[in-house]
């Protein structure tokens, strides 16, 4: 079985790429997880995207894809694979339906957009021991102190609303047409990711025993 997981950060698709995984008896991989092994083995793709990445450039799509191939082709993933967060462009998708012929399903994590700036721009991280929280999910009993050691709690940069809100817009730029390429194709199945996490599991569990 070949599944691939859509979402936009904070949809929770990360979250149950594992118990995906574990049911369709596959590994899974997310995208960050490769550019990690390759860059901390010094793969030659890892070298190669490094130089992009030190001069602040994106990763150009055909590292990313030669760096996915490469996993997918591994021989202990011939029975299928789990693949979190690729593709994010349609010629990211083009490029494996060329090399694999097709997947078999593409399960898209929804969520309105609302809830993910709530989900994403509620992170407070401690100072000092760079402790995580969330302002609604996972409060300090203290408040904006940290409740782990006694400095304060700071929300980064990255996670204020208005980033985030934009980082989101690019992401469905991105990834609309790759939406609907996939619905063209049939193989799209849309999961309600606003929902608690049991209600996720058991949505899944049907999509992909049918
Ligand atoms: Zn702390």
């Amino acid at each position: 079985m070949r599944i691939l997981l859509m979402g936009a950060p904070g949809s929770g698709k990360g979250t149950q790429a594992g118990f995906i995984a574990q049911k369709a008896k596959v590994s899974s991989v997310s995208s960050g997880d490769l550019f990690r092994k390759n860059l901390s083995e010094k793969s030659e793709l890892g070298i190669l995207a490094k130089t992009f990445m030190d001069r602040g450039e994106y990763v150009p799509d055909d590292v990313t894809i030669r760096m996915v191939l490469d996993w997918i082709n591994d021989p202990s993933n011939t029975s299928g694979f789990v693949l979190d967060g690729f593709p994010r462009t349609l010629p990211q998708a083009i490029a494996l339906d060329e090399e694999l012929g097709s997947v078999d399903k593409v399960i898209f994590f929804d969520v309105p957009n609302n809830d993910l700036i709530e989900r994403l721009s509620g992170r407070l991280i401690c100072r000092t021991c760079q402790a995580s929280f969330h302002k609604i999910f996972y409060p300090s009993k203290n408040g904006m102190i940290c409740d782990k050691c006694p400095d304060e709690l700071y929300q980064r940069d990255d996670d204020k609303a208005d980033v985030v809100t934009n980082r989101l817009k690019v992401y469905m730029q991105e990834t609309q047409p790759v939406i609907q390429y996939y619905a063209k194709q049939n193989k799209l199945i849309t999961v309600d990711g606003s929902k608690s996490v049991d209600e996720v599991e058991s949505e899944l569990e049907m999509a992909l025993n049918d």
